[in-house]
């Protein structure tokens, strides 16, 4: 049975380029329900941690500095089937290719700048939740 959370960011460009509340709007709009939130910033070893899976990727460089270079939005979000419907909700990692009306499309400047992130599995969701919120930072 697919489990009824994931883990998303929203990442330093759209929270620079003012786009929390449109963003925030779209997760509710969405049928998401916040069940754990805040604004931080990474520092480049957490960026890495978090991105550990890519090290051997030719944009692992690029990525971790970017994802520590500014205040991001961490929130665990959920519903039923939250992984893959998150993901249909922010659209394709390219925003070149992601369908009309999805959060990558709207809000994301390129691949590198795509926006926010979304857990990609069950297993992937729990793991990412905790490396951001404690128990008792989690509704
Ligand atoms: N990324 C990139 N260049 C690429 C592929 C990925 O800069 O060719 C970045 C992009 O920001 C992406 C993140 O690395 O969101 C993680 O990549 P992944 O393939 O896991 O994409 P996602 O799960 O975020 O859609
Ligand atoms: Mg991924």
């Amino acid at each position: 049975m697919a489990g009824n959370r994931t883990l998303t960011m929203i990442k330093p460009g759209a929270v620079k380029n003012g786009h929390i509340g449109a963003i925030l709007n779209d997760i509710a709009a969405g049928g998401f329900k916040i069940v754990a939130l805040k604004l931080t910033q990474l520092t480049k070893d957490k960026a890495g941690e978090f991105y550990a899976v890519h090290k051997e990727r030719p944009f692992y460089g690029e990525l971790v500095d970017f994802m520590s270079s500014g205040p991001i939005v961490a929130a665990i979000l959920e519903k039923d089937n939250a992984v893959a419907d998150f993901r249909t909700l922010i659209g394709a990692t390219n925003p070149a290719d992601a369908a009309p009306g999805t959060i990558r499309a709207k809000y994301a400047k390129s691949i590198g700048e795509n926006a926010v992130h979304g857990s990609d599995s069950d297993e992937n969701a729990a793991i990412e939740g905790a490396f951001h919120f404690s128990g008792t930072e989690t509704f």
